[in-house]
């Protein structure tokens, strides 16, 4: 490439408007289907960069681009966003006043705007249809698309009737896009939105940049306090829980250790809701701590973690909120720790869930298949990605099982120890009760059943409870064992356990790690990386740097990384331009941002530069 591109072609607006050199991945093929004028249907991890496959042909076409988005609360950072690089960019819902809303329509009539993003249920409005029919429009992009499936928990009723957009707007080339990876989805889509025509672009949904790693719950609170504490000080996060209580109790317990955390659940107030959710995008180091209710839509580019203290219902939920953390393509960690008792909840929760029986067994299977995960002692990317038919040429490098391989044990004797003893207790009780038979416990209810005369009475205390209860999920994880939901949680034996209890079969069992008071002790390594390696001579100025940025960024009332994302300070850290054009080369800085921003920090490096010097 020697020539400089034309003005208004695609390759022209990456670099002058949102000042990047090149395109990614697919990025290129799906703009230049779109300019043509055809349709799309874009499947992209989370972070891939979607948001440029709409937003570059709409502003290369002639007429104005609509987005529609589910989300309205995450409308107006978007648009900031957008406003910030130049582009005449607006949304339209129900926050704004009679006059803008006003406003805009004109300009839109005009043809004054470039993009303009709506609500589903606002676009669908006669009266919004027949402004759009008046007005030029370049395309119509549908972000989120996966929420025309009712399978999803994001399912939104008025999407489904978007496929009238292909009616009434023939000429109109139309973009579907979703970070959600599985092929149902992706033919939901398409058919629900009459997308028949439409060209595929389906990415590799590897996230090179996450650390995925899953460990057993020993001493949760204890774990997740060092995780935070050796790998997370002061980074954004988001923490998932089951239930409401538990953010509740999470988010207060992290605020009497000195964190900035925040509680966000559907049972908290509107206001309380959107107040946590800007804190979250316009605070740094903010540790959101929520339900599943949080995080569709939020595209916060630096999220350095997201932890999961109770177990996701799916791979497909769990890569879809894991997902949302390292966007901008800097390490983040992805943390899940689970037990037992989430094993036996989810069961109970796939079990009772309303629906047939085939929705029920379908359930069942997508909880099994991420237990397998949580069980595996390979590479846990590996597994992920073949869950969604993608096949990784080798171990990733990045994960918990290539940076440590787990250490396993034998466990046959145990494991038929365990087999035993349920057998003899007549496969009606949980697990804490086998396990005290086991140990030899001297319990009400041993003393009530003679427990204490059977033959596998007291041949387990060689293990801890703990121990004994690692072996027991991992047998259930691997069909060993079941739990009988419709019968007090009873472990019972399966037909698998017969080459086992008779010797034919030996079990390996991944080693269960110590527990973290007795380890602390130890003086075992503490993993201090921080994903942002910033040495300790670059500190005052980056420190600065963000300063900086956040006094422009309130001056504004926009999110710092409407200003700068991290990765473009960083560059600024090392490459230390001194003037416009060194500018104008960092990675995030376009015409718009240079002018907009440029002068000051330039004025903040040159001061840096006489002080070092
Ligand atoms: P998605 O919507 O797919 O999650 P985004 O559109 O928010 O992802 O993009 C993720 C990040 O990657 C953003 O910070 C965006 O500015 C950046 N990005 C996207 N495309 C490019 C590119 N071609 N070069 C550099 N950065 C890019
Ligand atoms: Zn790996």
């Amino acid at each position: 490439m020697t020539d400089t591109p034309a003005p208004q072609s695609p390759h022209y607006i990456l670099e002058h408007t949102f000042g990047y050199t090149g395109f990614r991945g697919d990025q290129q093929a799906i703009i230049d289907t779109l300019v043509a004028g055809e349709d799309a249907l874009v499947l992209m991890p989370t972070g891939g960069g979607k948001s440029l496959c709409y937003q570059i042909p709409a502003l290369a076409r002639s007429g104005c681009g609509i987005v529609i988005s589910p989300l309205i609360a995450l409308m107006q950072d978007q648009v900031e966003a957008l406003r910030a690089a130049g582009v005449s960019a607006a949304f339209l819902n129900s926050s704004l006043d009679f006059r803008t809303a006003q406003e805009i329509e004109e300009q839109l009539l005009r043809g004054d705007l470039e993009l303009l993003y709506l609500a589903p249920e606002r676009l669908l409005q006669p009266r919004t249809l027949d402004l759009l029919m008046q007005a030029p429009i370049s395309l119509f992009a549908i972000d989120e698309a996966h929420c025309v499936s009712q399978w999803g928990h994001d399912f939104r009723a008025d999407y489904l009737q978007l496929s009238c957009l292909h009616q009434r707007f023939p000429d109109v080339p139309r973009v579907a896009l979703t970070a959600t990876a599985d092929q149902r989805t992706r033919q939901e889509i398409a058919q629900r939105l009459d997308l028949g025509e439409a060209r595929h672009f389906i990415s590799s949904f590897d996230r090179p940049n996450i650390q995925y790693r899953i460990a057993p719950k020993n001493n949760p609170k204890h774990q997740l306090l060092q995780f935070l504490t050796t790998e997370q000080q002061g980074h954004a996060g988001v923490i998932y829980c089951l239930s409401r209580n538990k953010v509740e109790s999470t988010a207060l317990w992290l605020q009497q250790q000195g964190f900035n955390a925040l509680p966000y659940h559907a049972g908290l107030s509107a206001e309380v809701r959107a107040e946590h959710q800007r804190r979250f995008l316009r605070e740094e180091g903010v540790v959101m701590v929520a339900t599943i209710a949080f995080g569709m839509g939020i595209d916060k580019p630096d999220v350095r973690f997201v932890a999961h203290l109770d177990l996701p219902k799916s791979i497909e939920a769990y890569y879809q909120e894991t997902g949302r953390a390292g966007r901008d393509g800097e390490p983040a960690t992805a943390l899940l720790l689970y037990g037992l008792e989430d094993v036996v909840k989810l069961s109970q929760m796939a079990a009772t869930s309303e629906g047939s029986d085939e929705h029920k067994r379908q359930e069942r299977q997508r909880l099994d298949a991420m237990l397998g995960l949580c069980e595996i002692t390979s590479c846990r990317r590996r597994a992920l990605l073949r869950y969604f038919n993608e096949e990784l040429g080798a171990d990733c490098g990045n994960c918990d099982t290539c940076l440590e391989p787990p250490a396993t044990w034998d466990a046959s004797e145990a494991s038929r120890k365990l087999m035993s003893c349920i057998y003899r207790t007549g496969q009606r009780f949980g697990a804490a009760h086998v396990i005290d038979v086991l140990r030899g416990g001297d319990t009400e209810k041993i003393r009530q059943f003679n427990h204490n005369q059977l033959s596998t009475y007291g041949i387990g205390t060689d293990f801890s409870s703990n121990e004994w209860r690692a072996v027991v999920r991992q047998l259930v994880v691997r069909g060993y064992l079941r739990v009988n939901t419709e019968a007090f949680n009873a472990l019972q034996l399966t037909e698998q356990c017969r080459p086992v209890l008779r010797g034919e079969e030996s079990l390996q069992l991944r080693t269960l790690p110590k527990a973290p008071a007795k380890s602390a002790k130890g003086g075992g390594e503490s993993r201090s990386r921080t994903p942002v390696e910033i040495v300790d001579a670059d500190l005052p100025l980056w420190d600065a740097l963000r300063a900086l940025r956040k006094t422009l960024a309130e001056e504004r009332g926009v999110p710092p990384y409407v200003v700068f994302h991290d990765a473009t300070l960083r560059e600024m850290l090392t490459a230390r331009p001194r003037n416009e054009s060194e500018m104008l080369a960092i990675s995030g800085i376009g015409d718009s941002k240079l002018a907009r921003f440029g002068a000051p920090f330039l004025d903040l490096l040159r001061g840096f530069d006489g002080e070092t010097a």
